[in-house]
């Protein structure tokens, strides 16, 4: 998803903010923007202590946990495990047509019909269940026959005429209406028209979807999780405009009509062909102004680009989008792998809940982006399109591995800065090494600073403990900054050549399919032949960093360098010391270099040197390929260059 601008962001892009979903570098704000899912957990137990008012209730005196703090894994009156598993999918859905009607603009009100294609899996199915919290649903028929329906807690159950064996296709038509006054941001969002707005889109209605997390249950039935995917259509019927500015419609995939009706009203088709996961379906009407910034002359020539913007603003928009047909060039070369859909449109909507949101061929961004100054929002356009291929065309399982959407998409922010230096200045790389440092760099500051976490009282960038699926957006191990610095440790780890073979391997295996994080761990572990296991138990299964506290010690006489370091970040059972590889490079006097690695898997760990000359700097990790948070306690004395906390500066040129 696109970040939040009330949560802090990580990368360079934190001021633009991306999805719903984003990561934070100031402190860490959790700020709810939709009602939480219905039967979730009892706790929160993703981001807070369980002694927190709102947790858990603790155990009751007299009893033997009352010994014993409360465990947050667990809810203490029930015993049950507080954890979220993947819905199950009793049918495979294949294809969801949605017929809208939106009759009077003025209201946030519609009609609609939606023909849903499902394959009943596993066993014969008597009953199919649907996720559906707000649709009014009026008649249900399967195979053409009527079928009796109930709706409760957010559920619509339909009693199937007869049983639908295993493998067997069914078409399930269900009619219903919808009011969605009450939303914001979550399912459809109704901006009136303001009178005194700044021109013809601002004065006029506009409607805009956001389906994730768990969203577009709100506008529509649907199996409301991301480990679906099916092709969508929608067909929208408006009535006309009443000035001279028209309505526009944008959805998924390719535009396949615009039909003017002999009652006045006019129907758009748009087709999504290739399947996609339902919280990705988006729609969004409004008096937009609408430019192909695409064509033949375009880096990605035969892709349509249109931007969706107000009227007025599409001669500042053109410029802040402009390198959007460079970036989809890019990613395509560097991920082996053709840019997937019809179109990259990019729309621009009012009162959005987030910086911006990567629906499948239409990534939809707060108002603001159209008038920002040129080449501000390259980190928020590089993110929502990276997301088209990590995300979109691979879907994290379950929002437990959401890190494989968000990382990867905060990581092509980087990726982008330093193919943008590397093609503005072609003949001196370290400058493209070094824009991409910075963006990495800046991810790891804001996790050193924030990340105190420890387990079981908080959760890893990888659990299903979490009381809503909004939260795990913005948890303490966030899936954007930690998840980029997760992905650029193992580029660090593997070098350029088996990593980016490994992720090109990890696409081509896994597209228009759903990942587990494992499922990267397996791909990086075959083409490298590194065990990768503790690595990922250490920075992505586990909560929190490692503390390094490093002593410097100079010996003239013998012309020797003692480095040493101790782990202290909370140890106990839970939290083990880590295991690490930290790449050291010491300055020397005269201009000289020597590099070490400490190696040291208990809590502390040392290295003697013999130097040539005398130290005038020690870097500790400067690549960060053991993220940490790094202070020298005992400092080189009458050192030249401190070295700022936590080090991670690009290296010098
Ligand atoms: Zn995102």
């Amino acid at each position: 998803m696109p970040l939040d601008l009330t949560r802090p962001h990580t990368v360079r892009s934190w001021l633009l903010a991306c999805s719903l979903v984003c990561a934070l570098t100031a402190p860490h704000v959790a700020i709810a923007l939709h009602q939480p899912a219905t039967a979730t957990p009892p706790a929160e137990p993703a981001s807070l202590p369980a002694s927190q008012p709102g947790s858990q209730p603790g155990p009751q005196p007299g009893t033997d946990a009352a010994e014993a703090p409360s465990d947050p894994r667990i809810n203490p009156e029930t015993g049950r495990k507080v954890a979220n598993w993947p819905k199950a999918r009793h049918f495979d859905h294949l294809h969801m047509r949605l017929d809208l009607i939106f009759p009077d603009l003025s209201k946030p009100e519609l009609t609609g019909v939606m023909t849903l294609r499902a394959k009943a899996q596993g066993r014969t199915r008597a009953t199919m269940v649907l996720d559906s919290r707000g649709p009014k649903i009026e008649s249900v028929t399967v195979g053409g026959i009527q079928a009796t329906f109930e709706v409760a807690d957010g559920k619509l159950r339909i009693e199937l005429p007869r049983p639908v064996p295993m493998d067997e296709e069914v078409t399930v038509v269900l009619r219903y209406s919808l009011d969605y006054a009450a939303n914001r941001g979550e399912g459809l969002t109704f901006s009136a028209g303001k009178p005194d707005g700044k021109g013809p889109t601002e004065q006029s209605t506009q409607i805009h979807a956001q389906g994730q997390a768990e969203l577009n249950s709100r506008w529509f039935p649907c199996h409301d999780f991301p480990n679906e995917r099916l092709a969508t259509e929608l067909v929208v019927t408006l009535p006309a405009s009443t000035d001279e500015h028209p309505w526009e419609v944008v959805s998924n995939g390719r535009l396949e009509s615009k039909v003017q009706n002999p009652d006045g009203t006019t129907t758009w088709h748009w087709n999504q062909a290739l399947p996609h996961p339902p919280y990705l379906v988006t729609l969004g009407i409004a008096k937009f102004a609408v430019i192909d910034i695409g064509g033949p002359t375009s880096a990605r020539p035969g892709l349509p680009m249109p931007i969706y913007v107000p009227i007025g603003t599409e001669e500042k928009a053109v410029v802040v989008f402009e390198d959007t047909a460079r970036m989809v060039a890019f990613f395509e070369k560097l991920f082996d792998e053709p840019y997937p859909w019809d179109m990259y449109a990019q729309v621009c909507v009012r009162d959005f809940a987030a910086g911006g949101m990567e629906n499948t061929s239409a990534t939809f961004l707060m108002v603001s982006a159209a008038t920002s100054a040129p080449g501000s929002q390259d980190d928020l356009i590089a993110h929502e399109l990276a997301h088209q291929w990590f995300g979109n065309l691979i879907t994290c399982k379950s929002w437990e591995h959401l890190w494989l959407n968000e990382g990867w998409a905060t990581f092509a922010e980087a990726l982008w800065a330093e193919e943008e230096e590397r093609q503005n200045h072609p003949d001196d790389p370290a400058m493209a090494r070094n824009a991409y440092m910075r963006s990495i760099a800046q991810a790891a500051q804001g996790l050193r600073r924030n990340n105190r976490a420890t387990a079981p009282r908080f959760t890893a960038m990888v659990s299903n403990r979490y009381s809503d699926p909004e939260r795990v957006f913005s948890k303490m191990d966030n899936p954007y900054s930690k998840g980029a610095l997760v992905i650029h440790m193992l580029r660090q780890r593997l070098g350029d050549n088996a990593f980016f073979t490994g992720v090109r391997l990890y696409v081509d295996r896994h597209k228009f399919g759903t990942v587990e994080t494992d499922d990267f761990r397996r791909v990086l572990e075959e083409v490298s032949g590194q065990s990768l296991e503790h690595f990922f138990e250490s920075y992505a299964l586990r909560p929190g960093l490692p503390k390094l506290a490093i002593d410097l010690a100079w010996e003239s006489g013998s012309s020797t360098l003692t480095i040493a370091a101790e782990q202290t970040q909370t140890i106990d059972r839970f939290n083990p010391a880590y295991a690490l590889s930290l790449p050291i490079v010491v300055e020397l006097e005269g201009g000289g270099q020597a590099r070490t690695v400490l190696e040291f898997s208990e809590r502390t760990g040392r290295v003697t040197l013999a130097l040539p000359a005398r130290p005038t700097d020690v870097r500790i990790d400067p690549d960060i390929t053991c993220l940490a948070a790094v202070t020298k306690r005992t400092p080189l004395p009458r050192a030249k260059k401190p070295e700022p906390e936590g080090g991670g500066e690009p290296a010098s040129p």
